[in-house]
């Protein structure tokens, strides 16, 4: 078995492992916090970063880059869903995720994880089988699979030429005018464009626990503040302290997702 083959089973083992149907589409920002328990924090990063992973102690956090597109940030959560799993002596990497063949074997098996992870081999030909149907297929489908799965274009793409079902010519045509076609067919354009401009977002038990504490004035801040130590990412919060007040917004909405 190649390492290929190798992620494409284990991504399928721990979709089965987790109770996720077969052709279902994976809520990973909601795995990631709600089931698995690692604190999650939506923040502007450099350019050149899609995300990263910290470990300390039993506490896990996942960072994930907001200048990048809604589709992709999902992706990044997967690849880094896949260092917190089976990565488990990593204290922390940070992942550019700039190219699928990444040349790093952890970088690579990542990629493949998230892959499969995301849009199983089974799920995409079941849910395109019921829609196209024999004919060929249009760039409306390609956005209908994006959509239904929360993946980007550009992966989407991939996936369909890697199983087959574009050819290189496809792959490039279907490239264009994508955001407005996806608006014209009545989906929203949020999966094609950072997230940057909603401000940071945090999602943690011990933040959550934390500021419940020190608002019922059981705590004092500077317990609080020691609390959020010892959830272990209190230096990335407090190294970003002029949005710090955006993240105690966004914990009343938490249950957004
Ligand atoms: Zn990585």
């Amino acid at each position: 078995m190649n390492i290929k083959q190798e992620m494409e089973l284990l991504a399928l083992q721990t979709r089965n492992s987790l109770g996720i149907g077969l052709f279902e589409k994976v809520n990973i920002f909601e795995l990631l916090t709600k089931v698995e328990g690692i604190s999650l924090m939506i923040v502007e990063m450099s350019d050149k970063i899609s995300g990263m992973y910290l470990s300390r102690k039993d506490e896990s956090l996942i960072v994930i880059n907001s200048k990048k597109t809604l589709g992709h940030q999902h992706f990044t959560a997967a690849h880094e869903y896949y260092h917190f799993k089976f990565d488990r002596n990593l204290s922390h990497r940070i992942c550019p995720i700039k190219k699928f063949e990444d040349e790093y074997e952890e970088e690579y098996k990542a990629n493949q994880f998230a892959v499969n992870f995301l849009l199983p081999k089974q799920a995409v030909e079941f849910i395109l089988s019921r829609r196209v149907n024999n004919r060929k297929i249009e760039l409306d489908d390609v956005i209908f699979l994006e959509q239904y799965f929360e993946v980007s274009h550009q992966l989407m793409l991939i996936r369909l030429k890697e199983l087959g079902y574009i050819n290189k010519n496809q792959y490039e045509e279907f490239k264009k005018n994508v955001v407005k076609r996806a608006c014209e067919l009545g989906y929203s354009a949020k999966l094609y464009k950072p997230t940057s401009d909603e401000g940071i977002k945090v999602y943690s038990k011990y933040l959550e626990l934390a500021t419940r504490l020190y608002e019922s004035g059981r705590i004092s801040r500077g317990k609080y503040e020691e609390l959020l130590i010892e959830g272990g990412y209190a230096d990335v919060v407090f190294n970003a302290p002029e949005e710090i007040e955006g993240v105690e917004n966004e914990i009343e909405d938490a249950d957004i997702f």
